[in-house]
């Protein structure tokens, strides 16, 4: 059915999507007709389960529109979910590789033809606009296929190795490693749960999946695609809730590794409870960011302000990879600060069902909370260049929506510079020195993404060699720090962004999921 229409990505920004927003013009209302508001079950060795207490989730968008009716499974269910994903697990991690790869391929089918309806999802769900939400989506098709490449590319990651003897035969084999737990965070709930999961699955491990309590839809929704892709009962399980299901399954002494996407606090929490364990397990924890641009003397200011602008204001600040502070030269800080106010000025803040609404509410009360105390500590000790505030008034009321902000004149060391906030909320500093506006920029406990402008190659490359993040990008007007892209830009955390020194969308993604194994057999 929408096979003619054109692939969105976070940076084809450019294209004519028009008979992309007339598909979601009819779509839309349909899906928030149909798909909102209905009782959603876990999923536990292949059937539905309704074991836990009740709840529903609100859309950010309205806070009257019920997204659904979950369960945040009982202890009891934890259990049984992870012993169903245990009795999956010899028959799933024996299969041959090449059996796991086209089934996983079907899954990605079934995700290119749910697309559209899982996009709709994911925009009442979190607030996406709807270039976000449908980018979303094709991300998760694409690594699901580059994940099932990166396998056959690598064989089943099973090579022969050199022989001492003659007849001896060796080889070198990564093999799986039993149930992953896998527990996702709200802002990608499609792509960053598929690609946990797909990392999982591809390894030959099983799985039990928690996505946020905010993500129950598109969590069931996805693990239906995988399911319709003919994934054998046990082989994924799902189970929602919050922090205390999170933490029961970590506890459960049958999970043999953990892979998670979210806030730095908890992921660090479940890597050392795992590491309080007999013996070491795999723990795939990948976090937060405070992601710095710096804008030189050198810069195109109007591609600057474009990129900045985007990976500023984009879902509301609330990506990971969110370019949430600037440090610009002195001798061109007003000039670019006056074109980044101007963009920001003209963004439409709203309901993301509209075509031209760039900036969706923030997720929760608690984003609320914290965009004011945030603009309080801003009124003390510096000022607003633009935004500042919650809005208010018709649907403003009905969702949290805080206005774009940008701040200036803090001090050098304030807090607002280092914290990661998640908020439509950016920092602007000056610099007379790259180098030291680097140092400066670096001087956070994490290390995800970063940004630079500049025409100078020298400049570049003082940035290129010594920015402390897993990903950087130069002069893109799409995005200052964000916009990575299955097999295009991989996507690792430095410093407290992630545990591993491997990231997700790359090569080394999958074998994280492994461990090694030699075969030395005499003939
Ligand atoms: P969060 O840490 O609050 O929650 C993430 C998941 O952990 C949720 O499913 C939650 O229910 C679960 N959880 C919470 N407490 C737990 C506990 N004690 N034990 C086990 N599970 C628990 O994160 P969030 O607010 O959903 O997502 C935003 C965060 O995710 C930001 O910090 C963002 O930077 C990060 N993130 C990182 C990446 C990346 O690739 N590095 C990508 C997306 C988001």
């Amino acid at each position: 059915m929408d096979t003619n229409l054109p692939r969105v990505t976070y940076s084809n920004i450019g294209e004519d999507f028009s008979a992309v927003h007339a598909h979601l013009d009819a779509l839309l209302p349909k899906v928030r007709e149909t798909v909102l508001g209905r009782d959603r079950l876990n999923l536990i060795a292949g059937e539905e389960d309704g074991d836990g207490v009740r709840y529903t989730a609100a859309s950010p968008i309205n806070r009257d529109w019920a997204l659904g009716h979950f369960i945040a499974a009982s202890e009891v269910a934890v259990r049984r979910a992870v012993e169903a994903a245990q009795d999956a697990y010899p028959d799933w991690s024996r299969r041959p590789w090449l059996e796991r790869v086209s089934l996983l391929r079907r899954a990605a089918e079934r995700f290119e033809a749910r697309k559209y309806d899982l996009s709709a999802a994911c925009l009442f769900e979190v607030g996406k606009s709807r270039m976000e939400a449908v980018g979303e989506v094709e991300e998760t098709i694409d690594l699901i296929r580059y994940y099932a490449a990166e396998m056959e590319k690598n064989e089943g990651y099973d090579r022969p190795m050199q022989r001492a003897f003659q007849q001896e035969a060796t080889r070198c084999v990564l093999r799986p490693q039993g149930v992953f737990a896998v527990i996702a965070p709200f802002n990608f709930p499609v792509a960053l749960s598929v690609a946990m999961t797909t990392g999982a699955l591809l390894a030959g491990n099983t799985v039990v999946y928690k996505p946020s309590p905010m993500a129950g839809l598109t969590g069931r929704l996805l693990a239906d695609c995988f399911v319709e892709a003919g994934l054998p009962a046990g082989a994924l399980n799902l189970v929602c809730g919050g922090a205390e299901v999170g933490e029961t399954l970590v506890a459960h002494p049958g999970v043999a590794g953990v892979a998670f996407t979210g806030s730095h606090a908890v992921g660090m929490g479940i890597f050392r409870r795992m590491a309080e364990r007999p013996y070491a397990h795999p723990v795939i924890a990948e976090m937060g960011g405070k992601n710095p641009t710096y804008v030189t003397a050198n810069a195109d200011l109007d591609t600057a302000s474009s990129g900045v602008m985007r990976s500023a204001f984009g879902l509301s600040g609330q990506k990971c990879s969110a370019g949430s502070t600037v440090l610009v030269h002195e001798r061109v800080a007003d000039e670019f600060l006056g074109a980044l106010v101007d963009k920001t000025a003209k963004l439409t803040v709203g309901d993301p069902q509209r075509a031209d609404v760039f900036v969706g509410p923030v997720i929760n009360r608690a984003a609320a909370e914290r965009f004011e105390r945030v603009a309080a500590s801003v009124r003390q000790q510096g000022r607003f260049a633009a935004g500042g505030e919650m809005l208010a008034g018709g649907l403003y009321d009905r969702g949290y929506y805080a206005a774009p902000s940008i701040a200036t004149d803090l001090p050098p060391d304030h807090d607002l510079h280092k914290d990661e906030l998640f908020l439509p909320f950016l920092t602007v500093r000056r610099f007379a020195d790259l180098g030291s506006a680097i140092r400066e920029g670096n001087d956070v406990p994490y290390g995800l993404t970063a940004g630079i402008y500049t025409q100078d190659e020298a400049e570049l490359q003082l940035f290129l060699n010594t920015a402390e993040a897993g990903v950087l990008y130069a002069n893109r007007a799409s995005g200052a720090t964000t916009g990575a892209w299955p097999g295009i830009q991989t996507f690792c955390g430095w410093k407290g962004s992630g545990v591993t020194g491997k990231g997700g969308l790359g090569p080394w993604y999958v074998p994280q999921f492994m461990r090694e194994q030699s075969h030395t057999v005499m003939g």
